[in-house]
């Protein structure tokens, strides 16, 4: 397997070299003309973005790949890939270089989300939560010193998880019922977590409880948990359809002590923080199903040249290659979207309703190009031994958390029309 996958690094070296010095007049032409441009092409990266993307393929395919199959099985992420992760610099992506992140860019990011979870989703989104909701939650609102403690954290060793939804409180985010009460020097909160990702890795939690009910949904403040304060637990792990290898679990706050310090931003500004992280985490949701969808593209594309039935590949039907052809223009699509709300953030330009639209649309792409895969690997795609199934499973997710679709159109449609 090992020598296999050498063999073929070798391979793709050497077709590379070669087309590179067929083509070195003409891919130079057009870098200046790109450079001659006022801004580039969305899909075209910076040398910067390339050699990161490329570090993060390599990691994702020399080192994640070989474990995804055994780490859906066990519904846990292996132990070794969360080293990497950190050790790779990928959980701290946009953390400031003084508090030990990689100081990059919100699209750097979403580049590594891609990247990711083109080989497995559970990555896609272990890395994916603790750069656009947790780590940001603390570059946006964090105080100098709640930065210095927890960037740093969150850079080198801890993972961190983000605590909004409850059982009776999901789309209806903001109705939820966990309780925040100021006792002087520490709040002491009351209630119940569910769906939360990373929940059994994470030391860290940026959670959600109301410290004024009768003040609405303006009584929401968000609190910096940790596992260790007394009167916190994690409760039961769910059982998935897909991104099986990432945790979601329930948490049980039972007069749960947390410093006065530990509050993120201010008392009652916690639904801004949370509509805004979630603005932004949405981007990185679509990353992951554009990621998702590419790795089901690329695989139908190799197994749909090898496969013979009729004396011939069956890529060479043109029913085969339309279905392809379909597969891949809605992937560039896709990824037109999330590059350019990632972009937008990046320049400092509204994005939300981009935003949406690139979680919505992503996650329509993502199921309808694993469901193609499915049924261009025939009989093959429908078992655990071909890749298909996995992306099929993993996509789901995609219309779901962060908001489901029906949210996403909301959204699009208040921005279209206003209104509350
Ligand atoms: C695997 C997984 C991981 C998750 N990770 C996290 C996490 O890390 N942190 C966190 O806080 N949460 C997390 N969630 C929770 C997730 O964000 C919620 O499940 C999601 O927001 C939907 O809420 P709900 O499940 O309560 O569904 P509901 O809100 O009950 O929705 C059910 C259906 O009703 C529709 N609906 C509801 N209201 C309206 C409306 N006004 N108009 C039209 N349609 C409507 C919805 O679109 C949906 O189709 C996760 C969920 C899953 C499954």
């Amino acid at each position: 397997m090992l020598l296999c996958l050498f063999a073929f690094g070798a391979i793709i070296m050497q077709c590379s070299t070669t087309y590179y010095s067929q083509t070195k007049v003409s891919m130079s032409q057009s870098i200046t003309a790109i450079e001659q441009l006022n801004c580039r092409p969305l899909t075209t990266l910076s040398e910067d973005e390339q050699m990161f993307r490329a570090s993060v393929r390599e990691f994702a395919e020399g080192e994640l790949r070989p474990r995804v199959e055994q780490m859906d099985e066990h519904q846990k992420l292996d132990p070794a890939i969360i080293k990497q992760c950190f050790d790779l610099g990928l959980m701290g992506i946009e953390t400031p270089e003084e508090y030990g992140g990689a100081g990059a860019n919100f699209f750097s990011a979403i580049l590594a989300v891609e990247e990711l979870s083109r080989v497995d989703a559970s990555v896609g989104v272990f890395v994916d939560v603790q750069n656009t909701l947790v780590n940001n939650a603390f570059i946006r609102w964090g105080t100098p010193e709640q930065k210095k403690e927890y960037l740093s954290r969150l850079a080198s060793e801890d993972v961190g998880a983000y605590a909004l939804s409850e059982p009776g409180s999901g789309s209806d985010a903001f109705a939820m019922q966990t309780r925040a009460v100021d006792v002087g020097d520490h709040y002491v909160l009351n209630g119940r977590k569910l769906w939360i990702t990373n929940g059994i890795e994470a030391e860290i939690f940026v959670l959600f409880a109301n410290a004024n009910p009768e003040a609405g949904y303006r009584g929401i403040t968000a609190f910096i948990v940790e596992k260790s304060f007394p009167g916190f637990a994690v409760g039961k792990k769910e059982n998935k359809l897909g991104i099986r290898a990432s945790s979601t679990v329930e948490l049980i706050l039972e007069d749960c002590q947390v410093p006065k310090a530990n509050v993120l931003g201010e008392q009652g500004k916690g639904y801004k923080i949370s509509i805004e992280t979630l603005n932004e985490g949405r981007i990185g949701i679509g990353a992951q199903m554009i990621g998702v969808a590419a790795g089901a593209l690329q695989s139908a594309l190799a197994y749909t040249s090898e496969r013979q039935q009729f004396g011939k590949s069956i890529n060479e039907f043109q029913g085969v290659q339309f279905q392809l052809a379909e597969m891949a223009t809605e992937l560039e699509a896709a990824r037109l979207l999330v590059y350019n709300a990632a972009r937008m953030k990046d320049a400092g330009i509204n994005f939300v309703k981009e935003a949406a639209m690139a979680k919505l649309y992503s996650s329509r792409v993502a199921e309808h190009v694993a469901s193609k895969a499915i049924e261009l690997y025939g009989g093959y795609g429908y078992v655990k031994d071909y890749p298909v199934e996995k992306y099929w499973r993993d996509s789901k997710i995609g219309a779901i958390y962060e908001g489901t679709s029906n949210m996403q159109l909301q959204t699009i449609a208040k921005l279209l029309i206003g209104g509350k």
